[in-house]
This record gives structure tokens, C-alpha cells and sequence, in this order.
């Protein structure tokens, strides 16, 4: 049997493209190596014990959002509730709650750090990224030839005219310029949520990108009741062949047709979208054009990625969804000063009751963990784990004998389970644009890419995005 479309990967790219090809009535085999979807954005089990993998929060599923209008497209909702403080921001010995309401926000802002231009500059990131979303259903980014992409590039006209002074300005120095004087925290401050969103600071960015990553928490974000990954089962529910458990091996393109080895038989197929990442899967392919293609994207890849922390304990003490814990200096190990801590609701039944399952990360580079010796891996990986339990009891007061159990995963452990390490996709810098970076399409017949190394970046509103060009891109 020949299928229409072959999807490799279950992670928020591969789950949102094979939904929407089968909600437009295309045949369409999801395959996914590990026993459960998400990738990057999974929940597994560790001793009994559940933690999201990676990511643990969604935006874009407000009214009108890319999200939302993913899952409406499917026809599916998603078990999510709202979650309205977006982030807790602990910096020193201050604290600054991210509010979706703007007003709130800049009376926070004043409390936090009081500076007599916050007024205007949060109500310009607000505007701005305001703005973005509205214009965003009309880009389309296609890399399938030349003259595609020019004419798709063109799309992005109205973007260009209506945000060219931020476009084209560095965001530290439009930052700097704007405040006049500034401190060093405050900027750490912003860098600190620009990097979690844009995975690159202010100093490698244009201003445009960095208002976009500053204020995707005055729309609403979300907490997904019973894991990241009920999230992907809900979106694929729909589709026949969700193939779990089976691992792409080898791919051969012989004429119009991918035929694809996988632990669980072959499959052939018209059409290829890889859902992996564009820096680690060239091994699967003898076809030269294919690695030709991936090895063009090489010299684009960061070789960012991250460290996690899992710990659960149990407490009376009620926390928030989200906690941003910001230090002077960059911590050993790491890209990072900052540390995203999130936190299972203590209503979400699938987690245990009584308990708080936290899954907490920070960029570091996945050379610094691979081709260790294994001793110096294991000590390297404890002293930073000692090192991040010891910040986050400290700063949110838990004490010792409230934690259940503590573990890590380091890219090395990504690699492990879903063959990657570089993670968190492309950062949009000045020097990695747009027009330079991988489309969903390709100049080889039949053959897409999705997912966070791809157009239009990570995260769920990223990748999503790019899942709604490619489905445009095919359809015509
Ligand atoms: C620590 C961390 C925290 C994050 N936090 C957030 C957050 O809170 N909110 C947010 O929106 N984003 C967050 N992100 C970003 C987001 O999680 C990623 O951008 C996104 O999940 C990547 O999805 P993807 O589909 O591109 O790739 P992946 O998640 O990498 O999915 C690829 C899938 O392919 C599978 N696969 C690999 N090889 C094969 C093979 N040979 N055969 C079959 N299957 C294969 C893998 O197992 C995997 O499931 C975070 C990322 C990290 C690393």
C-alpha cells in the first residue's frame, strides 16, 4: 500500500501537520519513535513519578490565537486552563509577576524596578506584539525554488512597512536609547524572558523579535491538565495511523517514492515531513540530494540546548505555574543566568495529589556535556543538579525533607530518547534571518520539514505556524 503522506516524529510539528493533512482528508501515517508523542513536549514517567519533558507551557490558544485556531481547524479541545500570573519573576531579593493585564503590569514594573519610561515602552512591546498577530494569517515562506521564494517573501511587504524601525534596529541599543539610563539588572531582567522565547538576548536580536518574546505573556497562556503530552493525543486523536513505538531507520527515494525502514515494517509513501530536527537527521538518508540539503543548514545550528532538573515534592505551600529565578553571573555549565521553574496544579489529577511535580530548565550548549568521559560527565551533571536544587529551595523556600526525588537530563538524555541535542530550534538573529533559514518546503519533490529547526520558530506559536504555511504550501 502506498500512502499519501509519511509524517517522521510526534513532536509539536509532526503531530500538528499530520492533524491538519487529515483534517483536510489526506491519508497521512504519523510515526514516532518513543512510546508517547510531544518529543520536546512529552510527559514520562520517572519511578511512578510524572514530569512534563521540557515544555510546560502554552501560548497561543487565546481567542484568535494560532493555536487555538490549530485545534478548531481539527476539531479538538484541548484540557487546558489559563493560567493568569503568567510568570513570577524572583530577581535579587525582589519579585515581579508577569500580569496579562497591561495597566497591572506597568504598576508592577514601577514597584519592581521604577523607571518613568516603563509607561511607554510596555505599552509599545504591548502594541507591537498586538500588531504581529493580527497581519500574521497572510505570510506564507516557501524555500521550494527561487522564485517561490522570492514571491513568498513578498508576503511578508505588509510586516516589513508597518514594523521596518524595529525590524532593523538591534534591541540592546534600541533598549538602551529608549531608557536613557539603565541598569544592568534590568537588562538581565528582560534578557532573561527575551532568551526563553527568541533563545538568543537582546544584544543578537532585532528589536521587533525581542518586543514579540517580552510580551507573548499579555495573552493568555495556558497550563495543560494531565501533561504536555495530553496536548499532542488530543491534537492527533482524529488520525487512523498514529504509530508509536517505531523508529525510522533508513529512508530510500527511488522516483516519485519514499520508502521508509522503520521498527515496525516498511512503509512507502508519495510524500516525506520530517517532524526532527534539521541538524540530526541526515543519517537516515543515503540520498545525496537529501544530505546535501540538510548539510546546507549545518552552519546555522547553535548547538544550543538544555539542561532540566525534575523534582517532586510534597508541601503545604501553594506556588504559582511558572517561577523565573534570575542570578548576577551565568551559571557554571550553562548559557544562562536564569532558570524557568514550573510547577504541576495541585488540581491537575494526574499528577499526585498532595504533591508538586516541577520540571526546571536552562540553555546550556550540547558541546559541554558530550564526548566527556563518563566519570567527568556524571560529576558534571551532579554539581550542576546540586547547584540548581540548592538555587530553587533556596529562593522558593522548600525545605530538604519536602523533596521526594530529584533527577537530571542533560542533552545527552534528549539525544538518548529523541535523537537530538540541539534544542529550543533556530534563534532569529540578525545574522540568522529570515530569507537564510529552512521553509517547510524543499527544493526536492515531495520531501517537508516541520518542527522548531524549520519556519517559523519554537514553541507551540512557532511551530504551529509553520505546520499552517506547510499545509498552504502543499495545498496550493
Ligand atoms: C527544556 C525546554 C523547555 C521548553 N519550554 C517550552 C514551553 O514552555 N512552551 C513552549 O511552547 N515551548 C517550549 N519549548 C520549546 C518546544 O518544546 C520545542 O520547540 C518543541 O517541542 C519542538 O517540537 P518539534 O516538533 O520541533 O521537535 P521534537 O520535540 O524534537 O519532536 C521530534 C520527535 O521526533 C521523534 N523522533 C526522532 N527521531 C525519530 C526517528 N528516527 N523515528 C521516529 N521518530 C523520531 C522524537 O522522539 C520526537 O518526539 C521548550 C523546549 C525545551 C527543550
Amino acid at each position: 500500500m502506498i500512502r499519501d503522506y509519511a509524517v517522521v516524529g510526534g513532536g509539536i510539528g509532526g503531530c500538528s501537520i499530520a492533524a491538519l493533512l487529515n483534517a483536510h482528508d489526506h491519508d497521512v501515517v504519523l510515526i514516532e519513535k518513543e512510546p508517547t508523542l510531544g518529543g520536546c513536549a512529552s510527559t514520562f514517567i520517572h519511578r511512578g513519578n510524572r514530569y512534563n519533558a521540557g515544555a510546560t507551557t502554552i501560548s497561543g490558544y487565546h481567542e484568535g490565537g494560532i493555536v487555538k485556531r490549530l485545534f478548531d481547524t481539527v476539531g479538538v479541545t484541548p484540557n487546558l486552563i489559563a493560567t493568569d500570573t503568567a510568570i513570577t519573576i524572583l530577581q535579587g531579593e525582589k519579585s515581579c509577576i508577569r500580569y496579562r493585564d497591561l495597566n497591572r503590569f506597568i504598576e508592577e514594573m514601577q514597584r519592581f524596578y521604577p523607571h518613568p519610561k516603563h509607561d511607554e515602552f510596555w505599552r509599545l512591546i504591548h502594541a507591537l506584539q498586538g500588531a504581529f498577530y493580527t497581519l500574521e494569517a497572510s505570510y506564507s515562506y516557501s524555500n521550494r525554488s527561487r522564485l517561490k521564494k522570492i514571491a513568498s517573501l513578498l508576503s511578508f511587504f505588509p510586516l516589513l512597512k508597518t514594523f521596518r524601525r524595529y525590524l532593523f534596529s538591534n534591541a540592546l541599543e534600541f533598549i538602551q536609547d529608549f531608557y536613557g539610563d539603565i541598569h544592568e539588572s534590568y537588562l538581565d531582567f528582560l534578557d532573561a524572558q527575551i532568551l526563553i522565547v527568541a533563545q538568543a538576548t537582546s544584544e543578537k536580536i532585532n528589536f521587533f523579535t525581542a518586543a514579540l518574546a517580552l510580551g507573548y505573556t499579555f495573552n493568555e497562556t495556558h497550563y495543560p491538565l494531565g501533561g504536555m503530552v495530553a496536548v499532542c493525543e488530543s491534537l492527533t486523536s482524529k488520525i487512523p495511523d498514529v504509530r508509536k513505538g517505531c523508529e525510522l531507520l533508513l529512508v530510500k527515494r527511488e522516483g516519485d517514492l519514499y520508502h521508509l525502514t522503520t521498527t515496525q515494517g516498511i512503509i512507502h509513501a508519495r510524500n516525506l515531513i520530517m517532524g526532527t530536527s534539521h541538524y540530526e537527521s541526515s543519517r537516515w538518508f543515503d540520498d545525496k540530494e537529501i544530505r546535501d540539503y540538510y548539510a546546507s543548514f549545518e552552519k546555522r545550528n547553535n548547538h544550543q540546548s538544555a539542561y532540566v532538573l525534575y523534582m517532586k515534592i510534597k508541601t503545604d505551600t501553594l506556588f504559582h505555574h511558572h517561577y523565573q529565578l534570575i542570578s548576577d553571573s551565568t551559571l557554571p555549565y550553562t548559557l544562562s543566568k536564569s532558570l524557568f521553574v514550573s510547577f504541576s496544579d495541585p488540581s491537575d489529577s494526574d499528577f499526585a495529589s498532595g504533591y508538586y511535580h516541577i520540571t526546571a530548565s536552562i540553555h546550556t550548549d550540547s558541546r559541554i556535556w558530550l564526548g566527556l568521559s563518563p566519570s567527568r560527565y556524571k560529576t558534571q551533571k551532579q554539581e550542576l543538579h546540586d547547584l540548581l536544587r540548592g538555587w530553587i529551595c533556596d529562593r522558593l523556600s522548600i525545605q530538604s525533607d519536602e523533596i521526594v526525588e530529584s533527577f537530571a537530563a542533560t542533552p545527552k538524555t534528549f539525544r538518548r530518547y529523541i535523537n537530538r541535542t540541539q534544542l529550543g530550534g533556530n534563534a532569529m538573529t540578525l545574522s540568522n534571518f529570515l530569507p537564510l533559514l529552512p521553509s517547510n518546503d524543499t527544493p526536492i519533490s515531495g520531501f517537508y520539514q516541520v518542527g522548531d529547526t524549520s519556519y517559523a520558530a519554537q514553541g507551540w506559536p512557532g511551530i504551529v505556524m509553520g505546520a499552517f504555511n506547510c499545509i498552504r504550501l502543499i495545498r496550493g
